[in-house]
């Protein structure tokens, strides 16, 4: 992957003039981590550039904060732009569209995790560009033309990159099968038929398949060279269990299908996901005050797609919550940055008792380091004047002692704990059930609030 950035980073040296006059410099023989920033804001200053002069929304909105390309010299300098919202996109999507519709090959209506709909375009150029992308992250994973990916997204999940993907492999030469079946033993028939090497897919989805067919078969005798979970959040416990259990490294990776998909992927270290450096600019805020955090501290991730040309999105917030980390990096990437994983979502938050903020994967570490358990679904309630979670859990295995442990867990994790003792929370409720119970809902959609509103 980080060879595939520099080339693309050459390339531009190769092209442009002006971003041979930024960098000073006549030759690009090693490629720093400067070279690599000062390429970012080179791709963002033309960006800016391109959707001022064919994007309605975004004419008027850099006219009125008065800023236009020049602003923009440094990553401090990103702040005075404004921030697109999600929202913004789901309303207008042609506002956001920079070139002629007979330019556009693809259209993609995302509703994400915050259930906005989203029409996002883009260009033959575009699909290549994401083509490429993701068969160097595919080899930065240790993909090669041995291996067969199984793609695992379910077509109950509202995010279905499958085809994009598959595509991405054919095109690449590189051996893909598509299962979107949600029955475990035809995703095992699948495996065998194929003798599939890697799995990609939801993260909830491949763990319920690690969970039930560790059950059936020696998952360690297919011999999985990696697994990669995506579009949801890796709890570590749930990593550690799917790991176990198949013998392989599960790495985690975090994209937006409007940004194309191949955003990040984490590397072997474990520590992190490796950005696409060459495609975006990735900067992490203080959600409160919009402005830059120091590495490592928490704030949400901001996107903006410094390539694409149908529907590129400048400052484009995600509401996913994660940090920033520089390189280098213990894999031997010596120049690509990093985030750390996914958090949570901004928008996803829910108040409970006194005010506990409570979003679903909070629960993750505590409900999912009892083994056995395959899915769970969080529920709020309200009991006189205090609220209640119930926990209802699919488990394979001894539900007895499984559901004394998860309620020691759980009265552990902060937020609850805080609720009790400020007697505004009721403890909390766990109901176990046989998997298969409860309709199969990606994780970041778990929260259900039946309490009844007043006012
Ligand atoms: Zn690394």
């Amino acid at each position: 992957m980080e060879v595939w950035i520099h080339s693309q980073v050459r390339a531009t040296f190769k092209a442009n003039p002006d971003f041979r006059r930024m960098i000073g410099r006549s030759r690009l023989d090693e490629i720093e981590r400067k070279d690599l920033e000062a390429y970012k804001i080179f791709k963002f200053r033309k960006l800016l550039a391109h959707v001022q002069e064919n994007s309605i929304y975004y004419k008027k909105v850099l006219k009125d904060a008065g800023v236009g390309p020049g602003d923009v010299k440094t990553f401090d300098d990103l702040q005075k732009v404004p921030l697109t919202e999600p929202a913004e996109v789901a309303k207008e999507p042609f506002y956001f569209l920079c070139v002629s519709q007979g330019k556009v090959m693809r259209a993609y209506t995302t509703s994400g995790t915050s259930g906005l709909k989203k029409r996002i375009f883009f260009t033959k150029d575009d699909i290549l560009r994401i083509i490429d992308s993701i068969s160097a992250a595919l080899r930065t994973v240790g993909m090669t033309k041995d291996d067969t990916l199984q793609i695992m997204f379910p077509t109950i999940a509202s995010w279905d990159p499958g085809y994009m993907l598959d595509g991405a492999c054919k095109i690449a030469g590189l051996r893909s099968v598509i299962a979107d079946m949600l029955d475990v033993d035809e995703q095992i028939r699948v495996m065998k038929e194929h003798g599939t090497t890697m799995m990609i897919g939801l993260t909830s989805f491949i763990y319920r398949v690690t969970v039930l067919a560790r059950e059936k078969h020696d998952l360690r005798s297919f011999g999985m060279k990696a697994i990669i979970l995506s579009a949801e959040p890796l709890p570590e416990s749930m990593r550690k269990e799917i790991e176990d259990a198949w013998g392989c490294k599960a790495l985690s990776q975090y994209g937006l299908t409007e940004m194309g998909l191949a955003t990040t992927i984490e590397c072997h270290i474990q520590d992190g996901l490796h950005v696409n450096d060459a495609d975006f600019l990735v900067e992490v805020i203080d959600p409160e005050t919009g402005e830059h955090v120091s590495e490592r501290e928490p704030g949400e991730i901001v996107l903006t797609s410094i390539n694409y040309q149908a529907t590129p999105l400048v400052r484009y917030r995600t509401y996913d919550l994660s940090c920033f980390i520089n390189p280098p990096c213990a894999c031997g990437f010596k120049t690509v940055g990093k985030v750390g994983k996914i958090q949570g979502r901004l928008d996803m938050m829910t108040k409970v008792g006194m005010g506990e903020k409570v979003y679903p994967l909070l629960f993750d570490e505590a409900v999912l380091s009892v083994s056995g358990v395959v899915n769970y679904q969080t529920v709020i309630e309200r009991e006189g004047y205090k609220d209640r979670l119930r926990f209802r859990v699919e488990h394979l295995g001894d539900k007895k002692d499984a559901k004394a442990r998860i309620e020691r867990a759980l009265v552990d994790v902060a937020e609850i704990k805080a609720g009790i003792d400020n007697d505004l929370l009721e403890s909390p409720v766990v109901e176990m059930l046989d998997p298969g119970s409860l309709e199969f809902v990606p994780k970041t959609q778990s929260i259900l609030d039946n309490r009844r509103l007043y006012g």
